[in-house]
């Protein structure tokens, strides 16, 4: 169901995690003007940045961060803005880790995806058993995951993203 394109968000069509189908033109600006809300909903927004998670990977606590802008580059936001983004990202692995839900993520950001967003894919113990470690994996690990997640799985992401928006609160 999911291809590269619709991982770094070029693709027209979307199947989220909840089934809901969306058609669109830049996913970004979908989700930047409300027309799609992630699953769970927005856990963070202000004026040029909106957190929350991926909607097509039901992993815990994989988090996106989107840049309401439709600009595909960090260089392209202000230095204010740069500087807020590194808040956000630090804060959210901060709150991550608080919920021992990752002891060590990665960041990914493509400049070849049209618009900006930024993951923060959360590793766990058994990703490095099945795949083992490094940025190679991060794809496979995420086909593993639609494949494979179960109805219990899929609650617990669920839940998570709630953990995640209370500890926002
Ligand atoms: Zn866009």
């Amino acid at each position: 169901m999911t291809n590269v394109d619709n991982l770094i968000g070029n693709s027209k069509k979307m199947i989220d995690i909840l089934g809901n189908s969306y058609e669109y033109n830049c996913l970004g600006c979908e989700i930047a003007s409300k027309k799609i809300t992630p699953p769970g909903g927005i856990i963070y927004e202000d004026e040029t940045f909106i957190l929350a998670s991926d909607p097509e990977v039901p992993l815990k606590g994989f988090l996106i961060v989107n840049v309401k802008r439709h600009i595909n580059s960090v260089t392209e936001l202000s230095i204010d803005e740069q500087h807020r983004m590194i808040e956000i990202v630090s804060k959210a692995i901060n709150v991550l880790k608080d919920l021992n839900i990752t002891k060590e993520v990665t960041l990914v950001q493509e400049e070849r995806s049209k618009h900006f967003h930024m993951w923060i894919f959360p590793h766990q113990d058994w990703m490095i058993e099945k795949f083992g470690k490094g940025i190679s994996y991060l794809r496979d690990i995420c086909k593993y995951v639609q494949e494979n997640v179960t109805d219990k799985e899929l609650t617990e992401v669920m839940e998570t993203i709630e953990l995640i928006k209370n500890a926002y609160k």
